[in-house]
């Protein structure tokens, strides 16, 4: 008997049939013996309707009101779950974040989860119940609600995982599994059995929508052993082929060992880039542009500053498309301090990012990647490099012909 977390998302929570298949499966792993707790996202679509609604009245939403419409979802799937494991016999009682506390600073729309209380939940297992509680959402110190961002269920589960030192948490999702890359961009996308921590990590943090960058961060803090598997499957089939499908976070790279040199690929299409031009070269500059743009709470990811000519340089970097207008308002404003020329942008740039703790031990996978997008004839705008990854920037418009390059000549779809 053990204590297991399961986390639905919403295309698995989509309608009253899905939310009664999600009971039969929880309830046959409550009868086999185990502890459960589940942690259900909104009901697919909602959570953009409500944003939507919210965005008819207030433009830009103010960000505390904004996360007490954006949470509701998650309350009308915990109870809609409660009620259909009651339907089928089940004690059941469901939970809102503020209920059991999930604590979270005061960071509206992007809270990060500080404590949870696991009295109240604990009591209710020892007593034989499933306990269901909202994902995405927690209260602030001052009673507030608010929510960890877009897919912020995932973080949810695992730091609930983690606080109840849960045996392992189950990402019930639409697809069986991490892919090479996103199998609805590249159909010859294989599903790996495990994948490191580090990687999912980065393939999370690129952009790879499967699993949210922070709920991968308490995965790897709190040593949770996590698997994402199908929402889809029969809810009866069997336990023990169940509990071994999907693919498994695993903390021990040696699993690693006969894999390629490259584990997958990840894209993101929301990036823009700016460019500052005839700036002038001297102490200071990259503080003096990227200064103003940090304190306008706008996050910069990659930079590039060239070789000076006459005392002047150019300097580039990318920010997420979502604040691309509001970077641009933030330097016009700065033109007399920091003394540039002019200003250029291009918000139709995605990041696409090769991924592998192989490449540690290889070399030549960076020139094999812009070999490929040359042979494609695909511009490179912008590179950045770590231990385990390569990222280029390029036009929006080739960013599925090359993620489909580069799956074929890293031969990712064959084991
Ligand atoms: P949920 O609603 O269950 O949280 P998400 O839509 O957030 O589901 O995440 C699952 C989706 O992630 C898949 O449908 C798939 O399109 C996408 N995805 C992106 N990259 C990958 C990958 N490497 N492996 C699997 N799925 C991926
Ligand atoms: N419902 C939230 C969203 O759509 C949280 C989640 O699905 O994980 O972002
Ligand atoms: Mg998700």
């Amino acid at each position: 008997m053990a204590l297991i977390v399961h986390k639905y998302g919403g295309t698995s929570m989509g309608s009253t049939d899905r939310i009664k298949n999600v009971a039969r499966r929880v309830a046959k792993w409550h009868d086999a013996g185990h502890q459960i707790v589940v942690v259900p996202s909104a009901m697919s679509g909602e959570t953009n309707r409500l944003i939507a609604l919210a965005r008819e009245v207030q433009n830009p939403p103010d960000p505390r009101e904004l996360d007490m419409i954006a949470s509701t979802g998650e309350q009308v799937s915990v109870g809609l779950l409660s009620m259909a494991l009651q339907s089928i016999g089940k004690s059941a009682v469901s939970y809102a974040g503020w209920q059991v506390a999930i604590k979270t600073d005061s960071a509206f729309t992007k809270a990060r989860i500080q404590s949870i209380d696991d009295e109240k939940v604990k009591r209710d297992l020892d007593a034989g119940k499933i306990v269901i509680i909202t994902g995405f959402q927690g209260v602030d110190e001052n009673d507030n609600i608010s929510t960890l961002g877009r897919g912020g269920s995932d973080t949810s589960a695992v730091a609930i995982a983690a606080a109840l030192k849960a045996a392992e948490c189950l990402i019930y999702t639409d697809v069986d599994g991490v892919y090479t890359t996103d199998p609805r961009v590249v159909s010859e996308a294989r599903r790996l059995k495990a994948i490191t921590f580090e990687e999912m990590l980065e393939l999370a943090s690129l952009g790879s929508k499967v699993l949210q960058t922070r709920s991968v961060e308490f995965a790897g803090n709190y040593r949770v052993p996590t698997r994402v598997l199908s929402s889809l499957t029969d809810p009866l089939m069997d336990l023990d082929t169940e509990a071994n499908s999907g693919t498994l976070i695993s903390f021990e790279e040696d699993t690693h060992m006969e894999q390629a040199v490259i584990s997958g690929i990840a894209f993101n299409r929301d990036e823009a880039k700016i460019t500052v031009l005839g700036v002038p070269d001297r102490p200071g500059v990259a503080y003096h542009i990227l200064g103003p743009v940090a304190e306008a709470n706008i996050e910069v990811d990659m930079i590039i500053q060239n070789q000076s000519v006459d005392g002047k340089t150019d300097f580039t970097f990318t920010v997420s498309r979502n604040d691309y207008q509001k970077a641009v308002d933030v330097l016009n404003g700065q033109k007399a301090e920091i003394g540039y020329s002019t200003l250029v942008g291009d918000a139709k740039v995605s990041k696409i990012s090769v991924v592998g703790v192989g490449m540690r031990s290889h070399v030549g996978v960076a020139s094999q990647m812009f070999r490929t997008l040359s042979e494609e004839n695909i511009n490179i705008m912008m590179i950045s490099t770590s231990e385990i990854k390569i990222s280029v920037l390029i036009d929006e418009k080739y960013m599925e012909l090359a993620v489909r390059a580069l799956h074929k000549v890293f031969e990712l779809e064959k084991e």
